[in-house]
């Protein structure tokens, strides 16, 4: 039969740029390469033979060669002396595709047959601010693939062996073309191992791992915050066939308190006084996480003045110390006074000499100037 004309079989003319030709040559690599075309004779004779095509017009020397001799020009009978051998078809088209991420895509970025890390799983976690700054003790509950104890991961019954899946060449993946789309896809015979097992295990059906729930300890160091990260390392998903498992990472997030609120390693709190006690100056206790603390507060305390608790925030996550404790002070003005103590106040104010209207008249001087 006689050999086709290679500008013929990547569909391009004669006077063909380089570029022409390499996008030829790519659009059918793709189309006819064995992976995609699993079994099917003619596809992989087209392949070999845009490759012998490819290689021979991508070359300006050859392609000048050709263009004058045809075929012959590589023929060692009719040339002696001229290197003719041409390359193996896979690696013309690893050379084209290599760097591209197309051929990323076509063969996966790792071998599917060797043994791969579990997934790393991710647990949220919440817990209340007193856990987090006191540290504390949790079980968790995990539902999550774990090693096959039968096969020990293998996923095969003892002494069995695996050989190259038939569908994907070993690749793992195939390639399925919608129209111009072509989708890479995990080859379903083999799950994308590139490997069948000739006796799969019968606990695990050939996986070497199961689901499995199971209970975790975990110690949570006092001063974490919402957004701490813990690692439980190898507590993630078993590994395939024998890798190892991935990790457990636990995100913490802290929950509102009704009384502290947390900045950094510093809590902060507001505490009720009542107008007597700010006016007259008073000792007062102030609960903390761990139990409570008696602060002075000066005659004459405005409300939203602080004061700072030293040592009793949160413990640094580092072992920097403490953060402190601020409160801050909200004066409670009475209410439902009775006859007597409204009495009793309006004497105060006029002690004062002070209006017993309550409204403050240096406040409205000064915010006549705002809206002049
Ligand atoms: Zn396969
Ligand atoms: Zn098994």
């Amino acid at each position: 039969m006689a050999k086709r004309d290679y500008y013929e079989v990547l569909g391009i003319d004669r006077n063909a740029s380089d570029e022409d030709i390499k996008k030829a040559y790519r659009k059918l690599a793709l189309k006819f390469h064995p992976d995609k075309n699993p079994g099917d004779k003619s596809a992989e004779e087209n392949f070999k033979g845009i490759g012998e095509a490819y290689e021979a017009l991508s070359d300006p020397q050859k392609r000048a060669a050709y263009d004058q001799y045809g075929h012959a020009a590589f023929d060692p009978r009719a040339r002696a002396g001229r290197g003719s051998g041409f390359h193996d078809p896979f690696e013309i088209f690893r050379e084209v595709f290599s760097g591209s991420s197309i051929f990323e895509e076509f063969f996966g970025r790792h071998d599917p047959s060797q043994p791969q890390r579990g997934d790393d799983l991710r647990y949220d976690l919440e817990i209340t601010l007193e856990e987090a700054v006191l540290g504390c003790e949790k079980k968790i509950s995990i539902t999550k693939s774990v090693r096959c104890e039968t096969c020990a991961g293998s996923g095969m019954e003892h002494g069995s062996k695996t050989r190259v899946c038939p569908t994907c060449g070993g690749h793992g993946v195939v390639l399925t073309s919608r129209g111009f789309i072509s989708l890479r896809q995990t080859c379903p015979d083999c799950k994308g191992s590139g490997q069948i097992l000739e006796k799969p295990c019968k606990t695990c059906h050939g996986d070497g791992r199961h689901e499995h729930t199971s209970e975790i300890k975990l110690r949570i160091p006092p001063g974490v915050d919402t957004g701490s990260r813990l690692r439980s390392s190898e507590n993630g998903e078993a590994g395939f066939r024998g890798g190892p498992a991935g990790d457990l990472y636990v995100i913490l997030h802290v929950k509102s308190h009704d009384f502290f609120q947390r900045d950094g390693d510093d809590l902060l709190c507001e505490a009720p006084v009542s107008f007597v006690q700010a006016a007259l100056g008073a000792e007062i206790e102030v609960p903390t996480l761990d139990g409570k603390v008696a602060i002075k507060i000066p005659a004459g305390t405005q409300s939203g003045a602080a004061f700072r608790v030293k040592g009793k925030g949160v413990r640094n996550l580092q072992g920097y110390g403490h953060g402190d404790l601020h409160v801050r002070i909200q004066v409670q003005v009475p209410i439902h006074l009775n006859a007597e103590q409204k009495a009793k106040l309006r004497e105060f104010a006029a002690l004062g000499g002070e209006d017993a209207n309550p409204i403050d008249k240096g406040l409205f001087g000064k915010a006549k100037n705002l809206f002049r």
